[in-house]
């Protein structure tokens, strides 16, 4: 089969390597400079909206298109499901479960939600990629920003940049707390094993954690859990097909 698989993250490379049997095209938003690369075919770049992703789906005789895509891209997984539909192909989304929720987090609807909560003159800890970062920069606190790449957004007048990709361990991220002083947290509930160790440190530690929620997901989509459901879902949809 013909599949378009929307990646950017570690279950888009995984299922990359899974797919060899068909022909699968990668495609990547390119928002990182030095992107890990899946096995096969990559395109980079978007693709102009739900019209242009539907056109593109049609010009490149898309049979199934398996959105793996980060769970805080809403806006690629929204475009997926409204082009798929619009032009008849069937549609997946690997959806990582949520860490589970604790009851001593702040739960915040946005970046912004996040930024009003934090105390004045706290000491934040910010992971929350790179794209939302301006949300933060007239929060009176000083932050420890960490990104893959540089963030564009006007930043905090009081911060230290940490450009680094994970997945991050339990004794450096206990490690980082402690030497910046750390006191809140404020953090994506991302899900997966690569990047949960910041919030193990931060409850071992008792800094205050402030966790912006999911977007949803559209309604009536066709959703797994990881990647093995994936390839099941991509094999069966292959055994209809003959
Ligand atoms: P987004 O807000 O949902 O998407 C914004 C626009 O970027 C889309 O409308 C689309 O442009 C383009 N785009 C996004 N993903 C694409 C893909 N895989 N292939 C081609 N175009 C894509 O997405 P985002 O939050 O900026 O995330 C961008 C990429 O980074 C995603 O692939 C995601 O898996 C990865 N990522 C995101 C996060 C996060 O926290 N958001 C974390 C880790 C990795 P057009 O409308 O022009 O098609």
């Amino acid at each position: 089969m013909r599949l378009l698989l929307l990646g950017g993250t570690g279950e888009a490379r995984a299922l990359a390597g899974m797919l060899g049997g068909h022909d699968v095209v990668t495609s990547l938003a390119g928002r990182v400079a030095d992107p890990r690369l899946p096995e096969g075919e990559v395109r980079i770049g978007g693709f102009g909206g739900a019209d242009g992703l539907a056109f593109w789906l049609e010009e490149h005789r898309i049979e199934a298109v398996v959105d793996a895509t980060h769970p805080y891209a809403a806006r690629i997984t929204a475009n997926a499901n409204a082009a798929a539909v619009a032009v008849g192909v069937p549609a997946l989304i690997v959806d990582r479960p949520s860490w589970p929720a604790s009851p001593a987090w702040v739960r915040a609807s946005s970046a912004g939600a996040a930024a009003a909560t934090i105390q004045p003159g706290a000491r934040v800890f910010l992971t929350i990629g790179r794209q939302h970062v301006g949300a933060f920069a007239e929060v009176d606190a000083w932050f420890l920003i960490r990104s893959i790449d540089a963030p564009d957004a006007a930043l905090p007048a009081e911060h230290e940049l940490l450009l680094a990709r994970g997945p991050f361990g339990y004794d450096d991220e206990l490690a980082l707390l402690r030497e910046h002083r750390i006191d809140t947290l404020v953090t994506k509930n991302s899900g997966g094993p690569a990047t949960v160790a910041k919030l193990d440190a931060a409850r071992a530690l008792g800094v205050r954690i402030i966790v912006i929620d999911r977007p949803p997901l559209p309604l009536g989509a066709a959703v797994v859990e990881n990647v093995d459901a994936a390839a099941e879902w991509v094999a069966q949809l292959a055994r209809t097909a003959t």
